[in-house]
């Protein structure tokens, strides 16, 4: 097992739908017990929750915290669905977060959250799966931009893709060829992993991957807790790892920039 501890992927109270005990301080007293070396605190902006307050907010209890972690302070923003390519928050410079998260969290068009259950024709689902890889084409192109949160989740809900087959890797292909000009990671994301809504498709995902590795993207390692006891749960990625031929660099690292 070669994977590093770390976890590039943690929420906090400040999302507004974490564990109430899921301070900035409780997360990296966690992470520290759980043996990680490195974290980065990664709140959500999808809509107007996450603003400037709280982040200077987090930074401040992130430096109030004793801890021998290397503890950076990132973010998950949301593609702008109205202008493509842009992110829902840009209120800071290049350099100052890391990692910076693009996600998908709702779907193009509709106006619907990734998780909720919706009854979908297959014109539909064509239309989201074509309109999130052309948001994804465009979100590349931004360089705020270090990572890709979760990618293929939200086609991987209310049936928009059955598995990740020949078909949609194609796409990924385009998409990661993308992302490796522009120096963009992937993410294997446990959250995502672990509600997985088939084996299928868990187990085609495996493919996504490889694809991503295959193409020397960087592989970000994230838990996306919004629970105490999921920090550093790696479970379904350690299984994946372990039938992935990673080098050790090949692992994204948050570089601060100077
Ligand atoms: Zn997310
Ligand atoms: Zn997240």
């Amino acid at each position: 097992m070669n994977a590093p501890l770390v976890d590039y992927h943690i929420h906090t109270v400040y999302s507004g739908h974490a564990a109430s005990d899921l301070t900035v301080r409780a997360v990296i007293e966690r992470a520290g017990q759980e043996g990680l070396k490195s974290i980065a605190i990664t709140e959500h902006a999808f809509y107007s929750l996450m603003g400037r307050a709280n982040l200077e907010q987090i930074k401040r209890e992130v430096e109030a915290v004793e801890t021998q972690i290397e503890v950076f302070v990132g973010m998950e923003i949301d593609p702008d669905y109205a202008y493509e390519g842009r992110l829902i928050f840009e209120d800071f410079d290049k350099g100052e977060l890391f990692p910076v998260l693009a996600g998908t969290h709702a779907y193009p068009g509709i106006g619907k959250g990734w998780s909720e259950s919706l009854d979908l024709t297959l014109p539909d689902k064509r239309k989201i799966y074509n309109s999130w890889f052309r948001l994804m084409e465009k979100v590349i192109e931004n360089p705020l931009v270090d990572v890709l949160a979760h990618p293929g989740r939200l086609i991987s809900q209310n049936g928009i893709v059955e598995e990740f087959s020949t078909y949609v890797l194609r796409d990924f292909d385009d998409l990661f060829t993308g992302a490796k000009e522009k120096g963009i990671a992937i993410e294997l994301n446990e959250g995502f992993l672990s509600r997985c809504p088939t084996e299928r498709l868990k187990k085609s995902y495996l493919d996504v991957i490889c694809l991503g590795i295959d193409k020397r993207l960087k592989l970000s390692l994230g838990s996306d807790a919004h629970r105490l006891d999921k920090i550093g749960g790696k479970r379904f990625s350690i299984d994946m790892i372990e039938k992935l031929k990673i080098s050790p660099e090949q692992y994204y690292r948050p570089v601060k920039q100077l």
